[in-house]
């Protein structure tokens, strides 16, 4: 497929969540998210441990 350049693009870019700030969502929110796409070996694991 061709993006509207022209250039020849293999696939879609990934899906980026608009509110990623420097690698993080809601970065000053409650609850901020580490951003999957920037970070995804923050992929998270483990239940929450904390509650807000
Ligand atoms: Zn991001």
């Amino acid at each position: 497929m061709r993006d509207r350049t022209g250039e020849q693009v293999d696939e879609e870019p990934a899906a980026h969540d608009p509110r990623c700030d420097d690698g993080w969502i809601d970065r000053d929110g409650d609850n901020p998210q580490p951003c999957l796409t920037c970070k995804p070996h923050l992929r998270p694991k483990f239940e929450r441990r904390h509650r807000v």
